[in-house]
């Protein structure tokens, strides 16, 4: 009965990693999953999150089944983190917060939530976005189409493009924003851009729905880099967030996050907080609790707090580094005069090359560099050693 299944294709992005793994060659640099590595090209589990296991370790803590909602002290530090301690949204009550499946669980369960509660509404999303997205609204059978973003000509934002597709969408819309370190492009608004995206999306009476995968990652800073969300936030605005700990904290695979909502009072908060237990219990019952038990406890703890914050800037340095060298690479290497300077105005772990399917078929074919075939390079998986190797690789394709 099984026979008639067909084969999936490999998924673009994880794809990458398996076909790395499958090449012998010395040479070989995965640049394609957005995994954090060190200088020697290794994983890296922070010293904090060693720390916090410790503890948990010597406390002796059980496995006891969290309720539906999560680790009540997760959800009090995930919503303080994103919107700051003191914003008058959870000092009033007005946030639901549940913990979930990381980044990508909270964003199904928030499109199991539209599809349920909001039937008539569409969920527009950005040109290009991270690959999954189209996956998790089209599983959760909620309708989407683009909204202009990238411009390939200037290699930025095509902000024109973008404000005139969220206003020329139907009223009432959700549109999913990247709260910072835009993925796949690394391009973001500037405060200004900000403030307008809020204008248009406050007219049409649409809902911000923001993905934050990159707090505290980007720039360096948690506050920072949740700008863009506070500032919604700030107007009044009711607003939807999902948050994953896999970057920050480096917790992949522990599926620790969060999806929150601000609403207009706190028993709608009730309400709404309600109704996502109720679409979480039949899918996956409740959260795991380890990912969790780390985020409070680091958290939680003011000189483990201060770590993180360090190892966090240490990380988002390293990048910023390897950042410069390779546009220093390349601007030596090109003799064609082309401008590299987009790849120090991009932000976070990747770099939007510009390389298209083909070029980037070379990147593999010929030079062993493992990479979305959208042109998208995780600068995360670089090496300040590689970067001349890199550069080489990229002058080669682009101008053959
Ligand atoms: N959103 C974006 C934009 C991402 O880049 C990622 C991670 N690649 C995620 C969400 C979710 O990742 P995770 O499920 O591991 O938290």
């Amino acid at each position: 009965r099984f026979e008639g299944v067909p084969m999936a294709p490999p998924d673009p992005i994880l794809g990458v990693s398996e076909a790395f793994k499958a090449d012998t060659n010395d040479l070989k640099l995965n640049l394609g999953v957005g995994a954090y590595r060190t200088e020697e090209l290794q994983p890296y589990v922070l010293n904090v999150v060693k720390k916090a296991e410790k503890l948990m370790l010597e406390r002796g803590e059980n496995k006891e089944y969290l309720p539906i909602e999560g680790l009540a002290a997760f959800n009090k530090a995930t919503a303080e983190l994103l919107f700051g301690a003191d914003n008058p949204v959870i000092k009033q009550g007005l946030v639901a917060t549940l913990q979930a499946l990381s980044g990508t669980g909270s964003l199904r369960l928030a499109a199991a939530f539209i599809q349920r509660y909001f039937p008539e509404a569409k969920v527009i999303i950005s040109s290009p976005t991270w690959g999954n997205h189209k996956n998790i609204f089209n599983d959760a059978r909620v309708p989407w189409s683009e909204y202009r973003y990238y411009d390939p000509k200037t290699v930025g934002l095509d902000f024109e493009g973008m404000i005139a597709d969220i206003e020329a969408a139907p009223e009432g819309s959700f549109v999913l924003l990247h709260g910072c370190a835009h993925n796949p492009t690394g391009i973001d608004p500037t405060p200004e851009q900000w403030e307008k995206i809020a204008d248009v999306i406050q007219e049409k009476k649409h809902m911000p729905f923001f993905d934050v995968a990159y707090q505290g990652f980007a720039s360096g800073s948690l506050d920072e880099d949740a700008f863009s969300v506070r500032l919604f936030v700030k107007r009044g605005m009711e607003v939807f967030v999902a948050q994953s700990y896999s970057k920050n904290l480096g917790l992949y695979a522990e599926r620790i996050g969060a999806i929150n909502v601000v609403c207009s009072a706190p028993e709608v908060a009730d309400r709404v907080k309600s109704q996502l237990k109720r679409l979480a219990r039949p899918m996956y019952s409740n959260p795991p609790i380890h990912g969790a038990k780390i985020v409070a406890n680091v958290v939680g703890d003011p000189t483990m707090f201060g770590e993180w914050k360090q190892e966090m800037e240490q990380m988002a340095g390293r990048i910023k580094n390897v950042r410069q060298k390779l546009y220093d690479s390349l601007s030596a290497k090109d003799k064609s005069g082309k401008d590299w300077s987009f790849i120090l105005r991009q932000i976070g772990m990747f770099s939007y090359t510009g390389l298209n399917k083909t070029q980037s078929d070379n990147m593999t074919d010929k030079w062993h560099v493992y990479m979305t075939k959208d042109g998208r390079i995780s600068l995360a998986g670089l090496s300040l050693a590689k970067c001349d190797y890199l550069a080489d690789a990229i002058i080669d394709s682009f101008h053959n």
